[in-house]
């Protein structure tokens, strides 16, 4: 079997080209080019903090000033951040895709500046301050000069929007994300190490209703071994080359 990068490029830009339906699954590894360290790449720490110390409730109700200065050194750092090419092409791949939804783990909101649209934000979104009290929710963008943001509602102490360990998932993300996966013709798994569930199972779920899985990520996973095809490339290479070869066929 010729599995040379050229080669699987052109087969999952066929793939691509005939389906009326597409979803897409993110993780980390999709913004990696953008400068945005990956889970894994930092030894398992986000900024030298272990996840269980600032990424729960337990932690935010402990200290919620010490969890919002790491919130706001995150957000100090997004700013510094764009899209990359592989942003802008799964962007672009929506636009030319009857039904696509993009699902991603990721909490930076650079797909959605890169002009995605029906995305689905399984871990929430990290330029959301939602209401710990009142659950208030309201779109920021930029770092909040407050330790502490106050909620306009209730005056309760407002915490990031983003999913913790331990939470449950937005309401209907999964099941929205089910359905996408379930309905897909084609399935691309873009960096993202596929452990975490129950975002890791969609694959499965779309393979079992018949679609093509593709994965993107220069490293292999748990789900290299059944994917229909491995594009063993940067998100940043390979997304924007599937796309040349979409509009040359
Ligand atoms: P992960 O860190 O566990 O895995 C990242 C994967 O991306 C790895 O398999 C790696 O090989 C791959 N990768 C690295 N560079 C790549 C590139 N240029 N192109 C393609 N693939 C590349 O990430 P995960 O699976 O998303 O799970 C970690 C959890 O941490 C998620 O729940 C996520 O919410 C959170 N997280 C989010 C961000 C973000 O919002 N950008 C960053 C770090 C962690
Ligand atoms: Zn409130």
């Amino acid at each position: 079997m010729d599995d040379s990068f050229p080669h699987n490029i052109a087969q999952v830009a066929e793939w691509l080209h005939h389906a009326d339906s597409v979803a897409v699954m993110t993780g980390a590894g999709v913004s990696a080019e953008s400068g945005i360290a990956t889970f894994r790449d930092a030894g398992g720490l986000w900024e030298g903090h272990r996840p269980e110390d600032v990424a729960t409730p337990q932690a935010f109700q402990r200290d919620p000033t010490m969890v919002w200065r790491f919130y706001n050194a995150r957000r100090s750092q997004l700013l510094q951040c764009q899209p990359n090419p592989a942003h802008y092409a799964l962007a672009q791949l929506e636009r030319d895709c009857a039904n696509f939804c993009l699902i991603t783990q990721n909490v930076d909101g650079l797909h959605r500046t890169a002009g995605s649209r029906n995305l689905i934000e399984l871990h929430g979104d990290i330029w959301i301050d939602r209401c710990w009290d009142c659950n208030h929710a309201q779109r920021v963008d930029k770092v909040s000069a407050e330790p502490i943001p106050a909620c306009p509602k209730c005056g309760g102490m407002m915490r990031p929007g983003v999913v913790w360990f331990g939470e449950t998932l937005p309401p209907g993300a999964i099941n929205d994300a089910q359905a996408a996966a379930a309905r897909c013709e084609v399935m691309l798994v873009i960096g993202t190490s596929s452990m975490v569930q129950p975002a890791a199972s969609l694959a499965m779920f779309a393979a079992q209703a018949g679609a093509k899985v593709v994965e993107i990520n220069p490293q292999a996973t748990p789900l290299t071994h059944s994917a229909d095809l491995v594009i063993a490339e940067k998100a940043g290479t390979a997304m924007p080359a599937i796309l040349e070869a979409i509009e040359e066929s």
